[in-house]
């Protein structure tokens, strides 16, 4: 597992339930690496800034 293969992982993540073996790999490689954690967080925050924004977009709604 490299910086490449867990940021692809990650992202992946965030649209799949990932394997055991993906996933074991992965989080070694996240304790391990300071880079690849601070991408994980950010992209975890992105993504419940757009789900909020998501919601509210939906609760405003034209429909
Ligand atoms: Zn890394």
């Amino acid at each position: 597992m490299n910086c490449r293969e867990a940021t692809r992982l990650m992202s992946e993540q965030q649209e799949r339930e990932l394997v055991l073996r993906e996933r074991l790999p992965l989080k070694l490689h996240v304790m391990m690496c300071t880079g690849c954690r601070n991408f994980g967080q950010q992209m975890h925050t992105i993504r419940q800034i757009a789900r909020t924004y998501a919601k509210n977009e939906d609760k405003d709604g034209s429909a």
